[in-house]
């Protein structure tokens, strides 16, 4: 049987945060065992809303990938690819864009979320009011069959799917529809409790986070407003010191006790707190040291990925063509 194709990727505007590791990383070191799997820095992406900016797109590149190693996603089982360096990409968008209306690219609830984040009303650029379709160009080209994701990226998946079903009813069948693979925690909160852990919010605790840091962030973190003192009774839901402790601490049943203790009153916010901290510092500390080390070669890390690139190519120059072939734009050999 042949492997399924696994396809997913980051945009390079910061580390990787503890988010992304629950919502995507993990299914991506599962999958890498099994699966042909591609993890795409998604550069040109990021310049749609960074344009001003390339300096920072340019030094997170090397830092997607000291993150990528130092989780342990592993070069001879998972091929990672820089987004700007494969043309194939955006000549498909340029295809993909006659495929899709303005309407249908207005209402994608993530983008029209985003936007609403960034305060670009009328004046979003372009390119990023279509970078969905970018970003069904880069699925859509590796035929993947699994995209494993973060909740928020749904309406992407859906939307790529949907250029797929319109492309081969125009040309005949070129391109596989593919299936989201979303964690069970779905969407991790900021320590602030705000709905998203983000890069752009200021509210991570990052895979690569000193021991110090990581105490700081857990202190700081939102819990029951209404538990002020310790006999209290508090309250467990939308508690982010909870919602963490249900996504990393191994020990499920020992997080049980500590629920029905702080429901009942008699437990403190910081003794909960000091067993995150332990939970994280153990979950990170290992990271962060791989990280130390690989991070004296970046001329190494780099020629990881230059490989996992040209590799990469070979895929999309290959369904560019069936797609070019489809389209009856193949004119000369
Ligand atoms: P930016 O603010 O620049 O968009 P980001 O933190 O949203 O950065 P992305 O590179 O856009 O990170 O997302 C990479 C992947 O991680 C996506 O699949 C996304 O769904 C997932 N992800 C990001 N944040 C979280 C989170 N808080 N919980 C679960 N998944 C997340
Ligand atoms: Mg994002």
């Amino acid at each position: 049987m042949a492997k399924k194709v696994i396809l997913t990727g980051d945009r390079p505007t910061g580390k990787l945060h503890l988010g992304h590791y629950i919502g995507s990383l993990t299914n991506r070191l599962k999958l890498q065992d099994e699966a042909e799997e591609y993890v795409m820095i998604a550069d040109a992406q990021a310049l749609t809303d960074n344009a001003d900016n390339p300096e920072k797109v340019r030094q997170n590149v090397l830092e997607l990938m000291l993150d990528y190693l130092a989780i342990g996603l592993d070069p001879e089982k998972t091929v990672f690819f820089v987004q700007s360096a494969l043309p194939e990409l955006p000549e498909l968008t340029v295809y993909f864009l006659n495929l899709v209306t303005l309407a249908r690219l207005q209402r994608n609830p993530t983008v029209k979320n985003e936007m609403k984040q960034k305060g670009y009303g009328a004046n979003v650029p372009a390119g990023f009011l279509t970078y969905p379709i970018s970003q069904a160009a880069d699925i859509l080209a590796f035929k993947a069959d699994l995209v494993p994701v973060g909740e928020d990226q749904l309406p992407m998946i859906e939307q790529a799917n949907e250029i797929a079903d319109t492309f081969n009813r125009f040309y005949g069948p070129v391109f596989k529809r593919a299936k989201a693979l979303v964690s069970s925690t779905g969407r991790l909160p900021g320590i602030d409790g705000k709905a998203k852990m983000s890069k752009s919010l200021g509210n991570a605790i990052y895979l690569s986070d000193a021991e110090k840091t990581i105490k700081e962030q857990v202190m700081k973190m939102y819990t029951d407003p209404r538990h002020i003192h310790v006999e209290d009774k508090g309250k467990v839901e939308g508690n982010v010191v909870f919602t963490y402790l249900d996504a990393f601490d191994p020990d499920k049943s020992a997080v049980g006790a500590l629920k029905r203790q702080y429901r009942k009153g008699g437990l403190g916010d910081v003794e909960i707190k000091k067993r995150l901290i332990e939970v994280l510092e153990s979950l990170i500390s290992p990271i962060r040291q791989k990280r130390e080390k690989l991070a004296k070669d970046p001329e190494r890390v780099m020629s990881i990925l230059e490989k996992g690139t040209k590799k990469a190519g070979e895929t999309t120059r290959k369904t560019l063509a069936e797609a070019k072939k489809a389209m009856k734009i193949d004119y000369f050999r």
